[in-house]
């Protein structure tokens, strides 16, 4: 057990000053206590984590094990829904196809809202039979992004009604659909609730750093047209192929922060290309994708511009039809400096104390960070307080060499437990 003393007297004057002036240059609060860990009814939920861990991979395993691409997320949605039910909570599934469980509490602490997407980024087909190796590890497309954390959060919610833990606020069990193709599920779900979630915690990443701002991503289809022409009555004639190659080679002019600045950017072109369907003619279309990504609001819109303004000139020097379409748009959260606000909420605070009482601990200054991409974006730009967390360790997410280590999802789910005590408030 390794507690930050200092942090909890620091609490403490805060909460004397109340909101008074000074904030800033105090340690940011925290609603993770020693008393909290102490108490029996926690411990008895961490242990339950411990005794049924088996049970808790097995199940892992049949979760990833149920195909769910994007929008096809519904069999899983069911087998969340059914294990919900079965400790006595209402699941139900929204017409966008979330699946939501509320645990009331006794009344009068804020709601607190996990969620975990059901979606994969793989197609019905992919073999997703899970290898599980003897190196404590398991392989299978899906099984750590994010077939980890619905598991987990599962098991969270069986270990808080096994030690009958019972909190002011409520807890709520989200599980998402459609986050892989630009978080939709939750755009829907806070759409349709608002000013029911007080705090929201994605479930969704490696164990890591709390992230607690949001990254914005643009995806862009570019698409260059034009009549068309043979090969032989080519020559001179306006050819989309030669604008989409012009406007590429003029979007990598574009400058972008260095890597290691405070607030970068990043921009690929390319991950979708197509146009022409013969050898011997001037294509009619040619069309690629741009995939901008930065948590900065201004320098999205400004890069967003100016790569839309090179596909512009391109196509006008090629005298060519230009248009560009969204794939997937999700705004930035804003440079770590304009989320000074959200660092200071004791969610994300509260979050860090748990993950570092839980044994991971990070470099001061990268344990908690104002980035990612999750479900958790959503609350952030919609002014909820949201942070993402891990679930497991893992990697090459997204790929078919998709891995997780097995055990560090005793972490993900603990950190659960702790969370749901710690900020919705145990009795
Ligand atoms: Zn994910």
């Amino acid at each position: 057990m390794r507690l930050r003393t200092t942090r909890f007297l620091c609490v403490a004057a805060l909460s004397a000053a109340s909101g008074a002036v000074g904030l800033a240059q105090s340690a940011p609060a925290t609603r993770f206590t020693p008393a909290l860990i102490e108490r029996a009814d926690v411990r008895a939920a961490l242990a339950y984590v411990d005794r049924n861990f088996e049970q808790q991979v097995a199940e892992w395993i049949r979760i990833t094990e149920i195909p769910a691409p994007s929008g096809q997320e519904a069999k899983r949605a069911a087998y969340v829904s059914a294990e919900l039910q079965k400790l006595g909570l209402k699941p139900t599934v929204d017409p966008f196809g979330n699946v939501i469980a509320r645990r009331p509490g006794t009344g009068g602490g804020p709601t607190l809202v996990f969620a975990a997407h059901l979606d994969t980024v793989f197609p019905v087909g992919t073999n997703i039979t899970v290898r599980k190796m003897g190196d404590g590890t398991m392989h299978a497309p899906g099984v750590f992004d994010n077939s980890a954390s619905v598991a987990n959060m599962l098991q969270a919610a069986r270990a808080l009604h096994a030690a009958k833990i019972q909190t002011r606020g409520d807890v709520l069990f989200l599980g998402t659909a459609q986050e892989e193709v630009g978080l939709k599920g939750m755009y829907y779900w806070l759409e349709h609730n608002k000013g029911v979630a007080d705090m929201l915690v994605a479930l969704d990443s490696g164990l890591g750093p709390v992230n607690y701002g949001a990254l914005g991503i643009y995806w862009s289809r570019m698409s260059f047209t034009a009549a068309g022409a043979h090969t032989n009555n080519s020559r001179g004639v306006p050819n989309p192929a030669r604008a989409a190659a012009q406007c590429i080679t003029d979007i990598y002019t574009i400058p972008l922060p260095e890597p290691d600045a405070p607030v970068s950017a990043v921009y690929n072109v390319g991950g979708l290309m197509t146009g022409g369907s013969v050898v011997n003619a001037v294509p009619a279309e040619v069309t690629f994708s741009v995939d901008l990504r930065t948590v900065d609001p201004q320098m999205l819109k400004t890069l967003d511009a100016a790569i839309l303004g090179k596909c512009e000139a391109a196509a006008k020097a090629h005298r060519v039809g230009f248009t560009r379409t969204f794939i997937q748009r999700s705004e930035a959260g804003g440079r770590p400096e304009h989320l000074e606000d959200r660092r200071r909420h004791p969610l994300v605070q509260t979050a860090v104390d748990v993950l570092e009482h839980l044994g991971v601990a990070l470099p001061a200054g990268r344990e908690a960070i104002a980035s990612g991409s999750t479900d958790a974006n959503v609350g952030v730009v919609n002014g909820v307080p949201s942070i993402a967390v891990g679930r497991s360790r893992g990697g090459d997410q997204h790929t078919l060499q998709e891995w997780t280590d097995i055990d560090s999802a005793k972490i993900g789910t603990k950190q659960i437990i702790l969370l749901a005590t710690a900020l919705a408030e145990i009795n």
